[in-house]
């Protein structure tokens, strides 16, 4: 089973990590998912988590203490630290399967300006950026980073779910089509039906290769074609 804490002032904002695959994960005890509340290790009488920044500058920054306990609390010799941050390594699909890989994942989700550097300093943590563009917190980043490792689980998915995925060899999937057969005269491609094997595989990595080119060239490595 792998095991994953999430430290948050605002454990209430995970609700959706316990729907649908990965509800039924936890229900298997293949995953477990436990939030946890930097607000309850805070030693301030007023339970306060944040304090304003030395250096100046609009906002409030998340102070190390309630942090510091908060992980000290759930650490293992096999954990990894995981910090969401707009300054961390981009993710990407290669980054979460390498993530999935860990028996114990601590997550520590930042809120207002962020939280004090000396955490950083003492735990060294993954720092994981979801993209090039500012949330308010890390509860939503370390959502998408936590449901998205899941999904490499054993288990966790149905077998072959994870082939020809998106970003799995380098591509984009292609195009797929459920019930009914036409919609509004919007038909389905009369390939699908032929029940030629040989045909539809062509048709798929060929459409494959059309989406990657028009929405994101840059997967595609020169040895492609
Ligand atoms: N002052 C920080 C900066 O300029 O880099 C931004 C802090 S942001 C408002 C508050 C928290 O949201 C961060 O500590 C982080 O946990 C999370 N966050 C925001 N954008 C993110 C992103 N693109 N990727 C991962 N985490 C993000």
């Amino acid at each position: 089973m792998v095991k994953i804490d999430i430290l948050t002032l605002f454990p209430e904002a995970f609700s959706a990590l316990n729907t649908s695959i990965l509800k039924r994960a936890q229900e298997k005890d293949i995953i477990q998912i436990n939030l946890i509340n930097i607000r309850d290790f805070s030693k301030n009488k007023h339970k306060k988590c944040d304090d304003t920044p030395f250096s100046g500058g609009a906002g409030m920054l998340m102070t190390v203490q309630p942090i510091y306990d908060a992980i000290m609390s759930v650490k293992q010799d096999n954990s990894v630290i995981i910090i969401p941050t707009p300054t961390g390594e981009v993710f990407n699909s290669k980054l979460s399967k390498s993530l999935s890989n860990y028996e114990h994942l601590i997550f520590v989700c930042g809120h207002y300006e962020g939280i004090d550097e000396r955490v950083y300093e003492i735990f060294n943590p993954i720092q994981v950026s979801i993209g090039d563009y500012v949330l308010t917190g890390g509860e939503i980043p370390c959502m998408a980073i936590v449901d998205s490792l899941c999904r490499f689980i054993p288990g966790v998915l149905s077998k072959d779910s994870l082939n020809d995925e998106s970003f799995s060899n380098d591509t984009l999937e292609y195009p797929q089509y459920t019930k009914p057969k036409n919609f509004m005269g919007y038909e389905v491609p009369e390939v699908l039906f032929s029940g030629n094997h040989a045909e539809i595989e062509k048709w798929k990595k060929m459409k494959s290769l059309e989406k990657t080119l028009k929405n994101r060239p840059d997967l595609i490595k020169k040895d492609t074609f």
